[in-house]
């Protein structure tokens, strides 16, 4: 049986990864994005992979979007919230659109992605569903408080959904990445993310590929008895 997997910001980054990971291995795979349509394309003609446009935070546009993707490659059986952003101050220079726009992309869109894909699930009795936190989320880290109230509270939306699924065949884990070398990390200062990597025992940043592998793990159909965990994926950066 083919299953069919969403991956939420699949267009760039980890979620490129996971979503060709996903289609190495005979998945079929849809993506959303939420911007660049120059990058989107690209990513298409490079990949064959369906890429659609929506919001995933939205409750309304994840609905329609998840119809759009059943309507092409048939009933979501695997879904995997990686859609995410940081807005990094200090707490006491943090603005409330910074707070609301991290806690609404990283947090909010597993509601409304999770929402619109489990009640087929349940009615089918098969689920995939993993959530891409972060180290951040299980440590805490300076100038996150945002970033790492969203992140840990996808872990506690983990746990939470898990005992709900346990008996309906679905399954519901977290992936928590170290540093990866993605756009996101780009964005640290090169000093800091030196000090960053001396923290790192591999001695290295994580490859996207690094957590595909994770999630593929994770999203297997003989995966059915590790519910509710979080795979930390960090180079042994906190052990
Ligand atoms: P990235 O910035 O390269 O990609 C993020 C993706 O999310 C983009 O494709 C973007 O278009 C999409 N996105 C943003 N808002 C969206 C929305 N409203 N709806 C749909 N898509 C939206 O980042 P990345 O490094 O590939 O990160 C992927 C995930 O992994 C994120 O959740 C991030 O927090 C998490 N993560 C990353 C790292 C890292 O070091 N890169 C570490 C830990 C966790």
């Amino acid at each position: 049986m083919t299953r069919v997997a969403i991956v939420t910001g699949g267009t760039r980054g980890i979620g490129a990864a996971i979503a060709q990971a996903f289609k190495k291995q005979g998945y079929k795979v849809a993506v959303t994005y939420s911007g660049n349509e120059e990058a989107a394309e690209k990513f298409r003609k490079e990949t064959g992979i369906l890429a659609l446009k929506w919001d995933a935070s939205n409750f309304a546009e994840s609905v329609e979007g998840v119809k759009k993707v059943e309507a092409q490659l048939g009933p979501v059986d695997i879904l995997v919230n990686n859609a995410g952003i940081t807005r990094d101050t200090t707490f006491h220079k943090m603005t409330e659109e910074q707070w609301d726009d991290v806690i609404r992309i990283n947090l909010k869109s597993c509601f409304s992605m999770t929402r619109a894909v489990i009640e087929g699930m349940r009615e089918r009795g098969f689920g995939r569903i993993v959530q891409i936190s972060s180290v951040n989320g299980q440590r805490g880290q300076y100038g996150q408080a945002n970033y790492g109230a969203a992140k840990a509270g996808m872990i506690g939306f983990t746990k939470s959904l898990a005992f709900e699924g346990a008996n309906k065949g679905i399954t519901v884990n977290c992936v928590a990445p170290g540093y990866v070398d993605t756009d996101m990390v780009a964005a640290v200062p090169e000093d800091i993310l030196k000090k960053i990597i001396g923290t790192i025992p591999v001695g290295r940043l994580g490859y996207a590929d690094d957590i595909a592998r994770a999630v593929l793990f994770l999203a297997g159909d003989e995966n059915g008895f590790v519910t509710g965990a979080t795979l930390s994926v960090n180079g042994g950066q906190y052990m």
